[in-house]
């Protein structure tokens, strides 16, 4: 079902109508008397709340049951009785005038909801379900409501208020957010919820009065992890909440450039093991470019921004144009991947050093010392497009590497489609065709590969080398003298 529009309807003044004159309604009435509704409501008895409200000519009261013409005029209708079918008629004949429609505690019928909400002043923060879990909304909302104290309003109203002359005083959005940002987290709440609104205003005129603090901008490395976002670091959230920009590689999920700050511009310049899509330069230029108007750049990078990451070549060109830079390391996909697929890297009955190695492309496959990586008591960890898996079989074979090598590969290692498939050296890459693996895939290789298939604990059990005969090891027929 596609996602709910939130929205704040301004009803001051707007004729509304409330069907219904029970408790319910009267709820609604008074959240619509908060908004300035004009308030209609059709039914055939009152509470005796609404009767006094009636009575004083707050609202008005058409006796009798729900009829279709009283909807003439209305920007919005709201069912509250307790008779279905009367509930059902108002959100029928609701949508044929295109008014929109509240059937209280009736998801499908609404065309609107009304969100659970925390009010502090002017600041309201609503909260929805969808519709499909109320008390879900509703035990957030008791959340918030501890969470927020009253000096919210006060400072809602305070910047609402000076909001002209912080304009004109900071006209670059940029500049005004740092603004917002920094007063923020400076003293200002505080005086707030200490109740010293004259000394809040003081501080604020002084800051806008005060001389402009040029702030350069700036870049920040971060690494986002393999894909689920509860692998980001906290430092990675914050730099992402504070950018300006961010430009990100394509292998980022959607779901951690969700968490990053809405309005903040986003580049995809990434890179697919296949197509290089943004060349080295360009990045090199837009992230030069932002950083030199002031702005708080993020370059946002799959796993780690220094394993495979191209995160150093960054750093050196932004120190040659004198750039302040950070790292926020990420976690790489060897680690995560191997932690998703219960394989334990440098488990001690069988390894005692780790190789993250790159088999991207032909040169980097041709330049690997082969001997090395086919020693006993380690493990391998190879960052690839699949395309190279015949090379890896092929070359650690033939240095001597034993064809009952355990491997893994794990395909989007940490997401929700992860899949992670097993089986010997001899039968690699056949069972990366059989299972059709696709990029981004790591290949962990080594005796601690072989305990994913007891330890896995993420996703669906690992899929194994389909059971055929070629598999078998090839008998040496015994030469003919
Ligand atoms: N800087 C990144 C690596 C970039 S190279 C890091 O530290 O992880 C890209 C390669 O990383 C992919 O080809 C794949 O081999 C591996 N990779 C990245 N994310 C992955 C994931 N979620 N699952 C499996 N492999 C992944």
């Amino acid at each position: 079902m596609a996602a709910l529009f939130p929205l704040f309807a301004d009803l001051h003044d707007r004729p509304v109508l409330v069907v219904g004159g029970g408790v319910v309604a009267e709820r609604k009435v008074q959240a619509l008397r908060e908004a300035g509704a004009r308030i209609h409501i059709q039914a055939p008895a009152l509470t005796p709340a609404l009767q006094a409200l009636a009575d004083a000519g707050r609202i008005g009261w058409e006796p009798g049951t729900f009829r279709a013409g009283a909807l003439d005029g209305v920007w919005l209708v709201i069912a509250a009785t307790d008779d279905a079918a009367v509930n059902r008629a108002v959100a029928d004949a609701a949508s044929r005038r295109r008014v929109l429609a509240n059937v209280v505690d009736d998801a499908v019928l609404s065309s609107f909801h009304v969100p659970a909400v925390v009010q502090r002043g002017e600041l309201q923060i609503a909260v929805s379900s969808g519709g499909g879990a109320p008390m879900v909304a509703r035990h957030l909302r008791r959340q918030l409501e501890t969470w927020l104290d009253d000096s919210w309003g006060a400072l809602t109203a305070l910047l609402a208020r000076e909001r002209r002359r912080i304009r004109a005083r900071f006209p670059e959005p940029a500049a005004r957010r740092r603004f917002f940002e920094q007063l923020l987290a400076g003293p200002l709440p505080r005086l707030l919820r200490q109740r010293q609104p004259e000394q809040a205003e003081r501080l604020l005129a002084d800051t806008l009065d005060g001389p402009v603090a040029s702030s350069p901008g700036s870049v920040v490395l971060v690494g986002a992890g393999p894909g689920d976002p509860g692998l980001l670091t906290l430092n990675g959230l914050r730099a992402l909440n504070e950018a300006d920009v961010i430009l990100h590689d394509r292998l980022v999920s959607d779901a951690i450039l969700q968490l990053a700050r809405r309005d903040a511009l986003r580049v995809e310049v990434g890179k697919s093991a296949q197509g290089h899509s943004v060349r080295q330069e360009s990045i090199h230029a837009l992230m030069l470019e932002h950083a030199r108007a002031g702005r708080r750049v993020v370059r946002l990078k799959g796993g780690d921004p220094f394993v495979f990451g191209r995160g150093g070549e960054e750093l050196e060109f932004l120190r040659t144009h004198g750039i302040p830079y950070e790292v926020v390391p990420g976690i790489t996909a060897a680690v995560a991947c191997a932690a998703y697929a219960g394989i334990p890297l440098t488990h001690r009955d069988h390894a005692q050093s780790v190789r993250l190695v790159t088999a991207h492309c032909k040169d980097s496959l041709d330049t690997l010392e082969w001997a090395a990586l086919a020693r006993g008591r380690q493990t391998l960890a190879f960052y690839m497009g699949v395309a190279g898996l015949e090379t890896v079989q092929a070359r650690l074979s033939a240095e001597g590497c034993p064809a009952s090598t355990p491997f893994a590969l794990i395909e989007n290692g940490s997401r929700a489609e992860q899949r992670v498939i097993t089986g010997r050296l001899d039968g690699l890459a056949e069972t990366a065709r059989h299972h059709q693996v696709r990029s981004p895939a790591l290949l962990v290789l080594g005796e601690v590969a072989g305990l994913a298939g007891t330890l896995h604990w993420f996703g669906a059990p690992p899929l194994a080398a389909p059971p055929r005969p070629d598999y078998l090891p090839v008998p040496k027929l015994p030469h003919a003298a």
